[in-house]
């Protein structure tokens, strides 16, 4: 499995990592939650330890971000240090799919991440995002326009299936900003470069641009029916 670690303890951190390396998993660490929610969304990940104290951003709130915002199901465990009913509850209602509490024992926490995997594994299969002659594959990564396979680099398609998740919708910059790269970006040059790729690479595939720009407001995805 792919496994992404945000922990800000050295220690937790580093033993969790090593364990899992050791196990045969390949595993990448963040320190804080604007850089591990940066990793999670521009990655793939198969499972998320995600602990809830972090700098930056608290774990709740990144756990959110990526369920609301980014629109992304990556299995997420939560690891905590404090047993209270009222961290549990939010970090359920966040989208956490499972729950540890410090001190764990590290077989344990693999032996959920293998489980929530697995469970996932089963719900992915029918998420492909479509909407009529577009689609994308969450699984195999794969986007199809017009019958024609369509390449895209990373960032490029993070900015489709956020569309994709609600076609027809207005996505304003500032949301498409906080989806892809996890916050809003010092310039508006980045979103408006990978945009003009996006659809330059559509328009090659599709023989038409499936995307609008919406004078100051943002994007929206058009796309025509399947024939
Ligand atoms: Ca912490």
């Amino acid at each position: 499995m792919h496994i992404l670690i945000i922990e800000d303890d050295r220690a937790i951190a580093t033993n969790l990592y090593d364990f899992l390396e050791s196990r045969g998993h390949s595993v990448d660490a963040a320190a804080d939650g604007v850089t591990g929610l940066h990793l999670a969304i521009t990655q793939p990940f198969d499972g998320i330890l995600l602990d809830i104290g972090l700098p930056g951003m608290d774990g709740i709130t990144l756990c959110r971000k990526l369920r609301r915002e980014a629109h992304l199901d990556t299995p997420v465990l939560m690891l905590t240090a404090r047993d209270m009913l009222e961290d549990k509850l939010k970090g359920f209602e966040s989208g956490a799919d499972d729950y540890l509490v410090k001190p764990f024992a590290l077989k344990e926490v693999e032996a959920r991440l293998v489980a929530m995997h697995k469970r996932h594994s089963g719900k992915v299969i029918s998420r492909i995002l479509e909407s009529g002659d577009l689609s994308f594959d969450p699984k195999t990564m794969s986007v199809n326009f017009a019958g024609e396979g369509v390449k895209l680099p990373p960032k490029c398609i993070r900015l489709l299936a956020l569309m994709l998740g609600e076609p027809g919708r207005v996505f304003s910059r500032k949301e498409l900003e906080s989806g892809v790269w996890g916050g809003v970006q010092e310039t508006s040059d980045t979103l408006r470069s990978h945009m003009h790729e996006l659809r330059r690479a559509l328009l090659r595939a599709g023989s038409y641009d499936p995307i609008e720009t919406v004078h100051g407001l943002g994007y929206r995805l058009n796309t025509r029916a399947r024939v």
